[in-house]
């Protein structure tokens, strides 16, 4: 509970947790005086009498049974479950990620103790040694393993049309979201999210593994150069056409959703085809303002 009256102290050791532990002592006997003050204050809020906590209960019984009540009475603590829950002292804990100085650091927060100790309303309601957590630090497979976004499988030809991101955003640009999957160029039944040089997104989904629809995609825009009549092509064939002659370096895709279905099994493709009605409309990429040409709510029915 106490350990929300440490924030001084914390902030301390995380402003000086790459120096020595020397630099550490002082900078904590420093903010001692403070941290005192912040214990005591938690310990005050804390305890405060139960009449405050239920006079939104039940006004007009609250104002009978005080009326006539002392002052010594209202503000003496009640049997109330949260103060009787701890009986004699709390361990005011320090909670900091685990590090080569925790030796150090235990031994400033022993050598201190004292201090608040000899206080002796401070000394009421903490132990008589600190205690300190260590949150597990970082390891390799944290700083270094797959986390959630939009990755390249760095081995296919479609990789150069894969953006690394973890983020997307509406056509207008004022919504950004996340993406909570792990996707890359080999991932099946995507969600995908393209885009031209001009901004303009379109929302398509495949079953298959995505390098094959973006390279699909890649192929329809090259072929696109040698249509006869440009309205017959479709709509990202026919924009690239029309604005950025028939190139397809500009074509940038990003993976933002998936359907993984449980150990009951499931239909993937409807799965799929409500995800990408709910981003088409989501991300209002339906044309003109985006490149998808037509919207189906054929898959929520039934
Ligand atoms: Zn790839
Ligand atoms: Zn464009």
């Amino acid at each position: 509970m106490y350990s929300v009256s440490l924030p001084l102290l914390m902030l301390c050791y995380m402003r000086h947790h790459r120096t020595t532990p020397r630099r550490l002592d002082q900078c904590l006997l420093a903010n001692f005086y403070a941290l005192s003050v912040s214990v005591l204050m938690t310990i005050v809020l804390n305890s405060k009498p139960r009449s405050s906590r239920v006079i939104f209960n039940n006004e007009d019984t609250i104002i009978k049974r005080t009326e006539f009540a002392s002052r010594e009475t209202l503000l003496a603590q009640t049997g109330h479950k949260s103060l009787n829950k701890h009986q004699g002292n709390v361990p005011v804990r320090f909670i900091t990620s685990f590090n080569s100085e925790w030796r150090e650091i235990s031994g400033v927060l022993r050598k201190h103790w004292p201090v608040l100790l000899a206080d002796e309303d401070v000394a009421s309601h903490i132990l008589d040694y600190p205690s300190v957590t260590w949150r597990r630090s970082k390891n390799l497979k944290d700083m270094t393993g797959p986390r959630w976004g939009s990755f390249q499988c760095g081995d296919c030809s479609a990789c150069q049309f894969m953006e690394r991101t973890s983020t997307f955003s509406n056509s207008s640009g004022d919504r950004v979201f996340s993406v909570t999957h792990f996707i890359n160029c080999r991932t099946d039944n995507v969600i995908y999210f393209a885009k031209c040089a001009c901004d303009l997104i379109y929302i398509g989904m495949t079953t298959r593994e995505l390098r094959v629809r973006i390279l699909e995609h890649v192929r329809d825009i090259k072929n696109g150069a040698m249509a006869l009549d440009i309205e017959t092509l479709k709509t990202i064939p026919k924009h690239f056409r029309k604005y950025h002659n028939s190139n397809p370096k500009t074509f940038k895709v990003r993976g933002i959703d998936r359907v993984q279905l449980d150990i009951r099994g499931g239909n993937y493709k409807k799965e799929l085809l409500k995800k990408e009605t709910r981003w088409t409309v989501e991300l209002n990429t339906l044309a003109p303002k985006g490149l998808n040409e037509y919207i189906s709510f054929k898959s929520f029915l039934g």
